[in-house]
């Protein structure tokens, strides 16, 4: 049996290690694009810091692990894929027949339309090689603007203030991290950031960029434009797939899959920020872009591809936990609420705290959190589970706070049902 796995993130590794986890003997070749051994995007930022090097990123530090596992690392980037024949094109001319073959290839950033983002100096934050350019123009006291402040600008925007640039941040929702905040919490971490002397301009878009014996200047629709050392632009992504054109793999924002993460040709298996897998407070199927969902599907697929399909996911939570500036948010599940439902919200502006809890009949279905870390725990379980809260859901409509308490009873009720 000839695994292979193409793509050596998160999820290409993982997939690997418990491919040969569930089958001792088969050959296994894990296709990496980058020069790079795999690593992690999720430690790019300790990087651009200086906490670790870029050797701390590789996301297994011994050189033998993968040797010693029999997986087969080859540099090479896959550009087609023929399921009829069940033949892999690398770029090159190479080719490679699998048996069962799992697609891992992540997302790439992406670049906004705008006059001057092709220029140097104007670099996305997504790769081991973008962090190193970023590091090179990144000194202290320099001029840096952040396009865009969703969830993977703010966490970029974190490693860029450690480094003490002159920041600002442009975004042109009406307020940061708008996929994981409602305007009260938006709002609160763009005037913390403010505190800490990042300038932020919502509601706001960069027009163009210019480039003048080496200085660049941005101008936005405001009418402001601002003197640049170094742009980078965190303004989206667009999940792998155009090499699998060819291929009758069914796309549609990613890879669509099954519950067992089959793609629509038998035999061909996704995971991680290509897949569009399955939600677990919707059941709908989309990309979550996180790497413990990239993990979980890993997982899931490489027993699928083993096994056979005898173990159906429920879906994955979607969960964000952020840390801007030391402010840390969170969101999970239903966090902006469901039809019908009911909401319970605690707001301190001036200490920078904020509880929103979101209920459908008396089960949390989603959350939202600033500065509250030790609910963190509590939400998610409680979401997770689904739990049914009893009268605790009445006392956390007033007192949302109470949260740790009402996750306890739960958990002893639980505990009850399970010792009857
Ligand atoms: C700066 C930054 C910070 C982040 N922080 C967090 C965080 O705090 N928490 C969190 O949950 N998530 C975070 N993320 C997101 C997280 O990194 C991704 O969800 C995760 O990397 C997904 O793993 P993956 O294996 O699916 O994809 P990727 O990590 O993108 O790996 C895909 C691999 O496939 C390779 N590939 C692509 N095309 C081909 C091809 N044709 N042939 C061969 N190989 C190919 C790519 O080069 C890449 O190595 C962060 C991302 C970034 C950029």
């Amino acid at each position: 049996m000839h695994y292979v796995v193409i793509g050596a993130g998160p999820a290409g590794v993982n997939a690997a290690e418990h491919l040969r986890k569930n089958d001792p003997s088969g050959e296994i070749t894990l296709l990496a694009a980058e020069d790079a051994p795999p690593y992690s995007r999720m430690a790019l930022p300790y990087f651009l810091v200086g906490n670790i090097s870029a050797e701390g990123t590789y996301l297994r530090k011994d050189a033998d692990h993968y040797s010693r596992l029999g997986i087969n690392v080859r540099h090479a980037r896959v550009s087609s894929v023929d399921t009829g024949a069940k033949s892999i094109q690398l770029l090159g001319g190479d080719s490679l027949a699998y048996d069962k073959l799992l697609v891992a290839t992540g997302a790439t950033a992406v670049k906004p339309p705008v006059p001057g983002i092709d220029l140097e100096g104007v670099y996305n934050c997504w790769s081991l090689a973008d962090a190193h350019k970023i590091i090179d123009r990144a000194a202290p006291g320099s001029n840096v603007i952040l396009m865009g402040a969703g969830f993977i600008g703010c966490i970029i925007l974190e490693a860029l203030a450690a480094r003490k640039v002159n920041l600002t941040v442009i975004e042109m929702e009406d307020r940061m991290v708008s996929r994981m905040t409602n305007e009260t919490m938006g709002n609160m971490i763009k005037s913390w950031c403010e505190d800490k002397g990042i300038t932020v301009l919502t509601g706001t878009r960069v027009d163009s960029i210019e480039e003048n014996g080496g200085a660049l200047s941005v101008a936005t629709n405001t009418s402001k434009t601002l003197p640049a050392d170094l742009v980078i632009c965190a303004t989206g992504v667009r999940s792998n797939t155009a090499f699998l054109d060819k291929s009758n793999i069914k796309i549609d924002m990613g890879i669509v899959v099954d519950d067992f993460m089959q793609t629509s040709v038998a035999d061909v298996y996704a995971a991680g920020d290509v897949a569009q897998g399955k939600d677990l407070s919707t059941g709908d199927y989309y990309v979550q872009a996180i790497q413990p969902t990239a993990v979980e599907h890993a997982k899931l697929a490489a027993w699928s591809m083993v096994h056979g399909h005898t173990s159906p996911t429920p879906g994955k939570l979607n969960m964000n936990v952020l840390d801007t500036v030391g402010l840390i948010s969170t969101s999970f599940g239903l966090w902006m609420g469901t039809d019908g439902g009911e909401e319970a919200e605690l707001v301190d502006t001036e200490r920078y705290k904020y509880l929103n809890l979101q209920f459908k009949d008396d089960v949390l279905v989603g959350a939202s959190s600033l500065g509250m870390t030790q609910h963190v725990g509590c939400m998610r379980g409680l979401i997770q589970t689904g739990a049914r809260l009893g009268d605790w859901k009445d006392k956390l409509l007033e007192e949302p706070n109470r949260l740790p308490e009402a996750y306890l009873a739960s958990a002893q009720a639980q505990n009850k049902t399970l010792e009857r």
